[in-house]
């Protein structure tokens, strides 16, 4: 059977991270991955990645206050300061792994403005970002020699006498199921975006990670807390980075008029996620926008930096709205496009299941609480991705495997997978109910809430569970079964829309990310607190955790 210490699922930044630290303290680590490495998520990242380097004068705890408030004082407070400490050794690191960023006009590394934080501490790559970090990254997987899985999908975790103790996982090329057996996971899955319709996140980010740990026992944490981002292209939903605001970007409405200074006279186009995103909708639905979307200017940014600094989201607006953004205020909409909540962890990557970790979008430390600052995830990656992978390496020194009959395992789990390829033909289709689903949650776990959509998002989703029970799988054939994969993402993604709509019920203030129209204020005497999610034999059961607070004390938050 194959076997190793630690084994990473994931490859995208904080997977190679965290395998590279768990080979670099000694345990024999592979990394498994359902796609090739560098078409992780992380690949897409446009605008950058958030440090405060003391020698331009910036300092840790102004990036995690900025950190704090952005997330609406529901972020764990002694999580940040981990972070925001550990930020600039991160990037430098980087650095010297061979991360070309960009440089400022003396040499030193350049930096950008970026939503929510009063300094420029966002350093870039253009706006291809995490595709610079993510080859580097790829590099030192490669030179580390670590086993890795490239095209192997987890189906499921194999448990022994009620421990974790592996995974099963298809090969996709030749549709073999194979047992992992790990005295460690480190799951670093990434987030569940495409159980939106739309969202900016890549076909593959399905929440697999995140359904696999829940239903092995894990909390989920802050799952309501679901990030709209402020410029999504009109139609197909693509990511138009934060990085064009950061250079100077105005939001416009129909009539050309910039609308922010009315709802955060300070930072404007460059206050929150959140914010922006919550004025904009009010745009839209008080009729100042056109067909659904207001406009984002960067005329005046002129060609030449936009060549130089924007050329990515130039084309995408070309070639997928017909608009060069040279020339003309390009349509954008607020957009699903980042999962703060996910699997509970502490600071070390460690969940309540023992052996299994978490890092990287599919976890919850929680540094982003109730809204993430832009360029905070991939820095969210590489320091607890390495932490986790850190922790994992020490704690396998001293443990044994588990034991357990491994062809049995596969014995199983291919049963379990020939029993969805035989359901009978039936009308449905895995696209009509994953669309049923995102559609669902985008109309009503959206921007704005309310307790009538939300709740018939819980109904809507109760009835798509119960076609996804029957639902065909049209490709029987054992090569490439994309078919096969694709319903086995659906799954997870439901388990994660569930918890999401649960836990938006539940929340009764407006915090972040959540804003409902029928509790419209921030209750921080009743909910200033994380609310957590478990599997219990009816659906998600709810629990609270406190929030860690440490120098910063919640405030009003204007912009
Ligand atoms: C368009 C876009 C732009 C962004 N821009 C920025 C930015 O500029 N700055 C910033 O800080 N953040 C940005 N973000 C957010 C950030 O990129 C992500 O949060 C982060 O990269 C996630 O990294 P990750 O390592 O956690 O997961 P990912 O990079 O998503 O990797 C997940 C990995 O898990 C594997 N996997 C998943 N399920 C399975 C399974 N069942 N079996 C085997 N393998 C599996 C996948 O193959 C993949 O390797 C952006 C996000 C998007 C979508």
């Amino acid at each position: 059977m194959l076997e190793h210490d630690v084994l990473v699922i994931g490859a995208g930044l904080a997977g190679m991270r965290a395998a590279i630290a768990a080979q670099t303290g000694g345990a024999n680590t592979a990394i498994i991955s359902k796609v090739h490495p560098v078409r992780s998520h992380s690949n897409a990242a446009q605008g950058g990645i958030n440090a405060a380097l003391t020698d331009r004068g910036d300092e840790w705890e102004e990036h995690a206050y900025d950190t704090v408030k952005g997330s609406d004082y529901l972020a764990d407070q002694d999580a940040i300061e981990v972070m925001c400490k550990s930020a600039g050794q991160a990037l430098i690191d980087m650095e010297h792994m061979g991360v070309t960023f960009n440089r400022d006009d003396e040499g030193r590394l350049g930096t950008r403005a970026f939503g929510g934080q009063r300094r420029a501490r966002t350093f870039f790559v253009g706006d291809f970002t995490g595709q610079a970090l993510l080859h580097v990254m790829f590099e030192q997987l490669v030179k580390s020699g670590i086993r890795s899985y490239e095209e192997w999908f987890v189906t499921s975790l194999i448990e022994e006498d009620g421990q974790v103790c592996g995974v099963m996982a298809l090969e996709i090329r030749t549709g073999k199921m194979h047992a992992i057996r790990a005295k460690a996971l480190i799951f670093c899955t990434g987030g569940l975006g495409r159980a939106f319709e739309p969202s900016t996140n890549a076909l593959i980010v399905t929440g697999d990670g995140i359904s696999l740990a829940y239903n092995a026992g894990a909390r989920l944490m802050d799952m309501e807390m679901v990030q709209y981002h402020p410029t999504t292209l009109a139609g197909s939903g693509v990511l138009i980075s934060e990085a064009a605001r950061g250079e100077g970007a105005y939001l416009l409405d129909k009539n050309g008029e910039r609308f922010m200074e009315a709802y955060a006279p300070n930072m404007m186009e460059l206050a929150s996620r959140d914010v922006v995103s919550r004025s904009e909708q009010t745009e839209i639905n008080n009729g100042n926008g056109e067909n659904g979307c207001m406009f984002l200017d960067c005329r005046h940014l002129g060609e030449a930096l936009i060549m130089e600094k924007l050329s990515q989201i130039r084309e995408i607006g070309i070639d997928l709205a017909g608009v060069d953004m040279i020339k003309e205020p390009i349509p954008i909409r607020p957009g699903m496009h980042y999962m703060m909540g996910g699997i509970k962890t502490d600071v070390d990557g460690l969940t309540n299941v023992p052996g299994i970790y978490a890092a990287g979008e599919c976890a919850c430390v929680s540094v982003h609480g109730g809204n993430r600052l832009g360029a905070n995830s991939l820095l969210d990656t590489i320091v607890f991705g390495q932490r986790a992978g850190d922790h994992a390496a020490a704690a396998t020194r001293s443990k044994e495997f588990v034991n357990f009959d491994g062809s049995a395992a596969v014995k199983k789990e291919e049963g379990r997978i020939q029993q969805i390829l035989d359901r009978p033909q039936n009308d449905d289709r895995v696209a009509n109910i994953r669309l049923g689903m995102g559609q669902t949650l985008n109309n009503n776990l959206a921007v704005y809430r309310n307790q009538t959509g939300m709740e018939d998002t819980l109904r809507s989703l109760g009835g798509l569970r119960e076609r996804y029970a029957h639902v065909p799988v049209d490709n029987k054939g054992a090569v490439f079964n994309t078919d096969l994969i694709f319903s086995l993402e659906l799954g997870f993604m439901l388990d994660c829309a569930e918890t999401i709509t649960v836990s938006a019920l539940d929340r009764k203030d407006s915090r972040g990310a959540q804003a409902r129209t029928d509790y419209p204020d921030r209750d921080d005497e009743n909910w200033m607190k994380h609310i957590v999610t478990n599997k219990g034999e009816e659906g998600p059961e709810i629990s609270y955790l406190p929030v860690s607070i440490t120098q910063w004390t919640p405030e009003v938050r204007s912009y």
